[in-house]
């Protein structure tokens, strides 16, 4: 239902019914059928979406300026008005041709597995709370440390996403190199603790730090090669000098693909310079963690199980709906010495070898997480999921192709299906400033998404990225047709101020 909100009140509409949070089930068969209803056109109609939003920031809030709290509307309104919202007013990232950043499209089986978990709403703090959700979480944990190659001693725990993972990592390395951190916090430490992250590193990582009361300049970058990768030998190197200053390096992130470019750092070079000088390694293999998952994409993350932890989102290459993250570490011993408190309040479970989950995680109440890459798992199989991401990688190659045969020059190296790159041919400004116009205009036309990345601080470039299973041959066209048509445009004023 394309129906414009604008400009009317949607309790016109909508007659109040009795007010309630009780649904007979005759409300609620209605109100499922609807919602199902309406999931459904909404995936079917989505080739033929506008993939950006369309109404100015006025027209999103009018719509919005005329609900009425105090007179409730009848369930099938209010679904109507929001689904029509939501139809309207977001970027489609599950549109064939959203070459975007790493929103999934969602699968089909994480979808109702989210609907299942909301129904059910099983609480994961404590597992005697949920037995099976935990047991399901904790065999989905042992599943992917399997493929990683971590040995037995591995654990991990579902979150919300990288941010989240990366936090965990940090809190974990500064548990493990500080005996007094746990109790007596960061003022305790004779010096600066500092961690290192190449500078294409991502920004949650910054975040951590500054919420474990580091302070951002206690991020140091680790210099990079040629092909955007953090150097060993340059690690090494600044962790001695700023040892000799009096500072506490305890953590290196090694990035295996990173956000603007895919570039993979060299995980066992910088895991050999973590072992010498005694630094924790944490993986953030966030987007591209779900190749390594797949047997021949793996040698392209070498030394990955040497990762102290690791952090991989199901809600990017996983194609699990939001948010979906999992932190995975080879020492699941420290989880528990890092996260948890005792609340005499919390259940307890008096059975042998069951792990509190509220004990391993930052978080406390939790979501049934993991069900949407489970259930997902189960009907694809892990053959599923590596055809897919095969698939995608060859899709990236393709594109890579297309694009150097059209005069666009490509500006990343990578075996990853995220591809940079400038306008080759005669443009009307700097390659930069074509990118820019670019992108604005194939934003603008809703028939493809791309955004424009910023490399190595200065090169501004397209980036067009393959996670999401509904890119194929024929997106590949229509984002080849879309660049021409904003190239051959690319001299006209800017769109937007
Ligand atoms: C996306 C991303 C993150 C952040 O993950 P969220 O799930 O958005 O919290 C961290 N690291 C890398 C490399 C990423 O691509």
């Amino acid at each position: 239902m394309d129906v414009s909100h604008a400009g009317r009140s949607p309790h016109d509409e909508y007659p109040l019914e009795g007010p309630s949070l009780h649904l007979n089930p005759r409300e609620r068969q209605d109100v499922w059928k609807q919602v199902g209803d309406a999931i459904e056109s909404f995936t079917a109609d989505l080739p033929r979406l506008r993939i950006s939003p369309s109404g100015t920031p006025d027209q999103v809030r009018a719509l919005l300026a005329g609900i009425d709290f105090r007179r409730p509307m009848a369930p099938a309104d209010a679904v109507a008005f929001v689904v029509g919202g939501l139809r309207d007013h977001q970027v489609h990232c599950g549109h064939p041709s959203y070459f975007g950043l790493f929103n999934p499209a969602a699968a089909t089986m994480g979808v109702a597995a989210d609907a299942l978990v909301a129904a059910f709403n099983p609480q994961l703090a404590a597992w005697s709370h949920a037995p099976f959700p935990c047991e399901v979480e904790e065999l989905m944990t042992r599943e992917l440390a399997a493929r990683i190659g971590y040995g037995p001693g591995a654990g991990g725990s579902f979150t919300a996403g990288g941010a989240e993972s990366n936090h965990m990592a940090v809190l974990m390395a500064l548990r493990h190199a500080f005996p007094t951190f746990r109790e007596h916090g960061v003022r305790s430490l004779p010096g600066q603790p500092t961690l290192y992250v190449s500078p294409e590193g991502h920004h949650s990582v910054v975040k951590a730090a500054r919420f474990c009361g580091l302070g951002d300049a206690s991020v140091r970058t680790v210099t990079t090669d040629e092909h955007g990768r953090a150097r060993p030998a340059a690690l090494a190197q600044q962790v001695e000098s700023d040892r000799q200053r009096g500072d506490l390096p305890f953590l290196v992130v090694a990035t295996a693909g990173t956000t603007s470019a895919g570039f993979i750092d060299p995980i066992r070079g910088l895991a050999d310079v973590a072992t010498r000088t005694h630094l924790w390694l944490h993986t953030d293999a966030a987007w591209a963690g779900a190749a390594a998952l797949v047997p021949d994409l793996k040698p392209h993350f070498d030394g990955l199980e040497r990762s102290d932890s690791l952090s991989i989102d199901a809600h990017k290459w996983l194609s699990v709906p939001m948010a979906a993250g999992v932190f995975l570490t080879r020492h699941r011993d420290l989880m528990e010495s890092a996260f948890g408190v005792d609340a005499t309040y919390m259940p307890v479970s008096s059975r042998e070898r069951i792990v509190e989950p509220h004990r391993v995680s930052i978080q406390w109440t939790r979501r049934f997480i993991g069900l949407k890459l489970f259930l997902t798992l189960l009907v694809a199989g892990w053959e599923g999921y590596e055809s897919m991401i095969r698939n995608m990688v060859r899709l990236g190659s393709t594109l890579r192709a297309r694009l150097e045969a059209r005069d666009w020059r490509v500006v990343n190296a990578t075996p990853l299906p995220v591809v940079c790159f400038q306008n080759a041919h005669q443009g009307s400004g700097s390659p930069a400033e074509d990118a820019r116009a670019i992108v604005e205009r194939v934003q603008a036309r809703g028939q493809a998404w791309v955004s424009l990345v910023e490399l190595g601080g200065r090169i501004l470039a397209i980036r067009a990225c393959i996670s999401n299973f509904r890119n194929d041959e024929h997106s590949i066209d229509v984002l080849m047709d879309e660049l021409e048509t904003a190239r051959s445009q690319a001299d006209l004023p800017p769109l937007r101020a």
